[in-house]
């Protein structure tokens, strides 16, 4: 199949675009390489997904472009038959800073990629969106029905560009499906998250910072989990028009987290508390029973496992992996 991964040179779509490669699809990356954290991580990603094709019937092509750009999308998209929607200005705290880019990126660019999904018809777009789009928690775990009032603009963002595929899919009747994830992590994460943090700073014999006083918690998402119920996509239509939550098998405190990770790797360090950030989220903890319905979604790294797995990779990769994730 010609598949289309959007945001491929980042995290996750990096990660899905090198399982389609691997599975002998013909891939195509649009991503813009934006200066978020180190675009050295991003050539990593590309890297990764030009070896799994060359191991495999699948190729792998990269466009360096932006999904602002509605002619260079509508060219892209009339090549595919599924669209995997990735690229996105994420991170909570920057678009408190610059709301007006986090619009014009997450929701403008999708709408590009929707106009374009509607004039050329493809066979499914899904697209990452977010725990974010919750906001204060009326209840938890977060089922699909609870009240979406985001509180900060990237989580705003998040939930204009989740309604509208799900609108143009009513509207104009092609297939999408928008999966919330629930904090990602895996090799090649992004700098600037708990784990990749406090994996880090605890293999350099610095303690982990903690923002706030770590009772915060978190659904912990590994990547294979969160590759999976995309993979099954590409088949699967019973999630056609719907929104589905993707989180992890556990739910933990974030002090919890950090003396996982301490315990594992240096247990001599005490944890360092700093002020916490408002437009965080306090809790985010996902109810994944629709997903598990619908595309039998079963995530089975518990965080223990995962961030053996993690800390595995990053033994393995630190070389050029550390000076990237501790200068972003
Ligand atoms: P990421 O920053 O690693 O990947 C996003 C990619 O999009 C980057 O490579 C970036 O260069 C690219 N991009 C940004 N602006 C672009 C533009 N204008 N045109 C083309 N490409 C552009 O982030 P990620 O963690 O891989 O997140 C992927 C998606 O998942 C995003 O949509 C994000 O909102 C969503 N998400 C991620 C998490 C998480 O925990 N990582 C949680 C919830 C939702």
């Amino acid at each position: 199949m010609n598949i289309l991964v959007t945001g491929g040179a980042g995290f996750i779509g990096g990660h899905l675009a090198e399982r389609f490669a691997a599975d002998g699809h013909d891939v195509v990356v649009l991503d813009n390489f934006d200066p978020f954290y180190a675009i050295d991580i991003k050539r990593h990603n590309v890297e990764a997904g030009r070896q799994a094709a060359s191991a495999s019937d699948g190729s792998y092509e990269l466009v360096e472009g932006d999904v602002r750009d509605a002619d260079l999308v509508a060219d892209l998209v009339a090549g595919a038959d599924h669209v995997y929607h990735q690229a996105a200005q994420a991170g909570v705290r920057p678009s408190v800073e610059d709301p007006r880019k986090y619009d014009e990126v997450n929701v403008d660019g999708t709408l590009n990629l929707l106009d374009a999904c509607r004039d050329e018809g493809v066979e499914r777009f899904v697209m990452a969106s977010s725990s974010s789009v919750y906001g204060v928690p009326q209840y938890l775990p977060y089922d699909e029905e609870h009240p979406t009032t985001p509180v900060s603009p990237y989580g705003a963002s998040k939930l204009a560009a989740e309604r509208y595929a799900i609108a143009y899919s009513e509207v104009y009747d092609f297939p999408a499906v928008a999966l919330r994830y629930f904090t990602v992590y895996g090799p090649r994460m992004r700098p600037n998250m708990a784990i990749s943090n406090f994996v880090s700073r605890c293999l350099d014999g610095e303690p982990p910072i903690i923002y706030g006083d770590g009772t915060q918690t978190r659904d912990f998402t590994y990547i294979e989990d969160v590759v999976e119920a995309n993979v099954t996509l590409l088949e699967e239509d019973a999630a056609d028009g719907e929104v589905l939550n993707v989180g992890s098998t556990d739910n933990i405190a974030i002090k919890a987290l950090a003396e996982e990770i301490r315990d594992q790797l240096a247990p001599e360090l005490e944890l360092v508390y700093e002020a916490r950030h408002d437009a965080d989220a306090e809790h985010t903890h996902a109810d994944t029973t629709k997903a598990g319905e619908l595309l039998g979604y079963d995530p089975d790294h518990t965080i223990r496992e995962g961030v053996g797995k993690f800390v595995e990779w990053y033994r393995e990769n630190r070389d050029w992996y550390e000076p990237l994730v501790r200068g972003s």
